[in-house]
């Protein structure tokens, strides 16, 4: 049965016990060789106001584990930087971690706390030092606003301003941005990030893909980078986005908690799998 994709204008619709992700879990759960790629906030982790604090739910990580414990490759999938990710993924041992929105893959078995990390060219480093002090000058009479450095870009962050705020601080960003044309600039929830390396989460599961060769893939994702994502997807994938808004994807669950939900069935049912 084919869901037309972004039809449900009420999210938590298609979510855990409807009868499509059921029987997409089920037939995606029979294959030997599966990859659930996982972004992060928003997916595995509920939103906070400090980035910093944000943690996977128990639950969600409780899964995750016993998924890999049962031979299913894990991949997490974030805008973070990767080294911030592996810090907080709560990961079990193999999993592959791709930060950056793809522009830093690490493998499985990759043990380097950089693995195939971001290195700027000595042009790309002061053109990034360039664009940070000229949104930081930018940002600084913007309120409840700040900025992130991440290995090759910046990130303003307006969550804890209030809308008109947050308006104002986007556009100044902008147009402190405009001098800097090759910079990729992409709109996510309360941020706004510009990349000096073009790169993107299709992308990076795309490289996960190739390497790990899985007979289908399940991949969850809340925000508007995850459709790059979505996008390569393939029929016998099983593409969840999470929240409202327009998506690619053909299955839809409300929130983190109902994430966790998904992952305990596919959990469930690979298990009976193996036994
Ligand atoms: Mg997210």
């Amino acid at each position: 049965m084919t869901i037309n994709p972004g039809h449900s204008r009420n999210p938590g619709s298609d979510g855990p016990g409807s009868a499509e992700l059921d029987a997409a879990l089920r037939q995606f759960a029979q294959r030997p060789q599966i990859l659930v790629a996982l972004d992060f906030d928003g997916v595995l982790a509920p939103f906070v106001r400090d980035p910093d604090a944000a943690a996977p739910m128990p639950s969600s990580v409780a899964a995750v584990h016993r998924l890999s414990r049962a031979g299913v490759h894990i991949a997490y999938i974030s805008g973070r930087p990767l080294a911030d990710l592996r810090s907080r993924a709560e990961a079990p041992a193999g999993a592959v971690f791709v930060g950056s929105h793809g522009a830093e893959v690490a493998m499985n078995g990759d043990d380097g706390a950089d693995a195939d990390a971001v290195e700027l060219s000595t042009d790309e480093a002061d053109r990034l030092a360039a664009l940070n002090s000229r949104l930081a000058s930018a940002l600084s009479r913007t309120p409840n606003t700040w900025l992130e450095s991440k290995p090759a870009g910046v990130v303003v962050h307006t969550r804890g301003a209030d809308e008109d705020e947050a308006a104002r601080a986007l556009e100044q960003a902008r147009e402190a941005a405009a001098d800097f044309p090759t910079v990729k600039v992409t709109k996510g929830h309360h941020v706004l990030e510009f990349a000096l390396r073009h790169s993107n989460k299709g992308e990076g599961l795309s490289r996960v893909r190739s390497s790990l060769r899985p007979e289908a893939v399940l991949f969850a994702g809340d925000d508007t980078t995850d459709e790059d994502a979505f996008a390569i997807l393939r029929p016998e994938d099983v593409g969840i986005k999470v929240g409202p808004g327009e998506t690619a994807a053909r299955y839809r669950v409300r929130d983190p908690q109902q994430v966790s939900d998904v992952l305990e069935q596919l959990a469930e049912l690979v298990e009976s799998r193996d036994g």
